[in-house]
């Protein structure tokens, strides 16, 4: 069995789910399962929606309902022409829209949007990108059945940012999508949704959370691959939208993408590697639009490198405490780390020193309770706007030269935190917000675009 997920450009229109479709069909054969992101743009316009309505703009709300029941069904007709499997589609796709319409006025009236409805909002997207895809593979004689994502992602109940609950997943899947695949079906699901255990109620992985359900699923069936197709030709040695010369990766170890990933590299979800690295399961990297390439594969065996890819991330904080006690106290850290911990914030890169700790967050949404609390333990201060770069590779740490290229290249940008990873894999430079694009350029440019001719 495989797995093959497609994000939102990928089935971005008639003409993206139809390539989508032949590049189903030809891995049919293989035991295909499909995992589908929204069509792209789609969830950004329901935040929008569920926003607006939430603020009383009831009007606009609705008005971006519509646009989204048009575009879809336009779509449906374009990809199945006229008849009754198109009338049908449209008809399904048309009360789901009717439903969103419901849950907007809903929230107008409340006036308030708890990550709950939002995830009751923003998991139409897949529903409906995965209703319209099950048709258009048929059409391609592709045996396509649909499989409510919500009753195979269980979850538990922490809205917007869910936690896969794997046993009870291999569970639904030995129940709804194993026998499907050994009868020479292929199911087809919506990523990033899922429902919460117990409840039922509908919930979703996070930003981007279709990678990790295609990978929670290629656990939960024990995948022989696990495909992410997407509109790029693999993994790069940069964002392509920052460095246009980035090169593509042909392997790439696990470790190193998963730092890749929780570090910027938007191709993947941070959490895609884990469940793949668990079994073993090869993950390649694909693009729709050039099927034909041989994408990025990522595995345990991969070339070790000094430097594999440079990776950057915006808008993090960094927050230091200093407490000239700490010397003295056991346990500072735990109790530092504790306060994160009870916030469920997580900690992205962290440097100590005898009497200080620096450390940078990525969401800070609840950090100004985090500091709070952090003042129990010693003077705090917070810098936002700041970024992250990192500089990835599984031989940075051996012999000193890739890290003295890297602090060579990005000359004087100010540095206000530097880490090397325990695992050695990973520098990490956290400079001014500004700065994270050029030092990436600079970066990139030694290591990958040689010298200018
Ligand atoms: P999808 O909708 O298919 O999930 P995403 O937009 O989430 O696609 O991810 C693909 C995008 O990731 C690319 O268009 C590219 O701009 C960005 N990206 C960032 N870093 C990298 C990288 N190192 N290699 C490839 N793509 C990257
Ligand atoms: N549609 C969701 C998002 O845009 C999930 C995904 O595309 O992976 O975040
Ligand atoms: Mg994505």
């Amino acid at each position: 069995m495989i797995v093959l997920k497609f994000g939102g450009t990928s089935v971005g229109d008639a003409e993206a789910i139809a390539r989508t479709a032949r590049i189903v069909k030809s891995r049919a054969d293989q035991g295909a399962i499909v995992v589908v992101s929204a069509l792209a743009g789609v969830t950004n316009g329901l935040i929008a929606i569920a926003e607006q309505a939430a603020k009383g703009h009831l009007i606009g709300a609705l008005r971006g309902v519509e646009g989204l029941r048009e575009r879809h069904l336009q779509q449906t007709e374009l990809l199945l022409g006229s008849g009754e499997e198109c009338a049908d589609t449209c008809e399904e796709l048309s009360a789901m829209i009717d439903e969103l319409a419901h849950l907007a006025e809903a929230l107008a009236t409340l006036g308030d949007l708890t990550p709950r409805s939002l995830d009751a909002i923003t998991s139409y997207g897949e529903k409906m990108s995965s209703i319209i895809c099950v048709p258009a593979f048929r059409k391609q004689g592709v045996p396509a059945v649909h499989v409510d994502s919500c009753e195979v992602m269980i979850t538990d109940s922490a809205f917007s940012r869910a936690e896969p609950q794997p046993d009870a997943i291999a569970e639904a899947c030995r129940a709804n999508v194993i026998p499907l695949v050994r009868d020479g079906k292929v199911p087809v699901m919506g990523g990033f949704i899922g429902s919460a255990k117990g409840t039922g109620i509908t919930t979703t992985l996070g930003r981007g959370g279709s990678d990790y359900s295609a990978s929670l699923f290629g656990a939960a069936v024990q995948a022989e691959a696990i495909e992410i197709w997407t509109d790029v030709d693999g993994m790069l040695t940069a964002d392509p939208r920052v460095v246009p010369t980035a090169k593509l990766i042909d392997q790439i170890a696990f470790d190193e993408a998963s730092e890749l990933a929780s570090f910027g590299a938007k191709v993947l979800h941070p959490n895609t590697i884990a469940p793949a690295v668990r079994l073993g399961i090869p993950v390649y990297v694909l693009n729709s639009r050039r099927p034909e390439g041989k994408g990025t594969k990522i595995t345990f065996e991969a070339p070790k490198r000094a430097v594999s890819a440079i990776a950057g991330k915006n808008s993090v904080s960094l927050v230091k405490v200093g407490s000239p006690r700490m010397l003295l106290t056991e346990g500072f850290l735990r109790s530092l780390f504790e306060i994160f911990e009870k916030h469920k914030t997580s900690v992205d890169v962290v440097a100590t020193s005898e009497v200080s700790v620096s450390l940078t967050v990525d969401d800070s949404s609840q950090l100004e309770t985090i500091v709070s609390d952090l003042r129990e333990l010693g003077d705090v201060s917070v810098e936002r706007n700041r970024g992250i770069v990192a500089v990835v590779g599984g031989a940075i740490a051996e012999g000193g030269e890739a890290m003295a290229r890297a602090l060579h290249a990005i000359g004087d940008t100010r540095v206000h935190m530097l880490s090397l990873s325990a695992t050695g894999i990973n520098l990490t430079l956290v400079v001014n917000d500004d700065q994270v694009k050029p030092a990436i350029k600079r970066l990139h440019a030694e290591f990958f675009d040689g010298p200018a001719t």
